[in-house]
């Protein structure tokens, strides 16, 4: 049977009894709980256009199983996700409409570039290859590799929860945030 939890630290910091207190009770945020609901159950949008989907199929697979960090709940909606999973070489042409999908996202919304050729274009110096996805929409966490292990790409998803946990719930407000969208032309 576990262990009931004490919390002496608050107890003593408060100078309260314990009896008053009683057993496993902690102090905490509201954004630390909105943070911890979040990072445990973020719905991914995959946008997989070349060989990195492919990996990210495995990732999703048994052997890997992204489900166990909360994330095997995918959505072809923009609407109903919160992190857009950008895959494989993103061409010149195709580019608004990543863009199109992120803006149908609703805020808060993350982004990661998955592999070279979204981080950076990747071999394709190409003319008509967009030369990394950031130059349409902010992107939050990269993930290197031509394609990346799934391992990397879980890795990645582990950085985005690091990112929803600790993030504060008035940043998508500040106006560092604000300035950020308009350097992206996003109202
Ligand atoms: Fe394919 Fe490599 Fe580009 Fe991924 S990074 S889409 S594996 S060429």
């Amino acid at each position: 049977m576990a262990r009931p939890v004490r919390f002496h630290t608050q107890v003593k910091e408060l100078e309260a009894p314990e009896t008053y207190m009683g057993e496993g009770f902690g102090a905490t945020s509201l954004e630390k709980v909105l943070g911890l609901a979040r990072k445990n159950s973020i719905w991914p949008l995959p946008f997989a256009t070349s060989c990195c989907g492919i990996e990210f199929m495995a990732t999703m697979g048994s052997h890997y199983d992204l489900s166990r960090f909360g994330s095997e709940r995918l959505g072809f909606s923009p609407r109903q996700c919160d992190l857009l999973m950008v895959m494989g070489t993103i061409a010149k042409k195709m580019a608004p409409i990543v863009k199109q999908v992120y803006l149908q996202m609703a805020e808060p919304r993350w982004v990661m570039a998955v592999g070279a050729c979204a981080c950076s274009g990747g071999i394709f110096d190409s003319y008509s290859v967009l030369q990394g996805i950031d130059q349409v929409v902010p992107v939050d966490v990269y993930v290197p590799g031509c394609p990346p292990r799934p391992e990397a790409i879980i890795d990645g998803v582990l950085r985005i929860q690091d990112l929803v946990h600790n993030e504060s719930t008035r940043r998508r407000n500040g106006e560092q945030y604000k300035a950020l969208m308009e350097s992206y032309g996003i109202q």
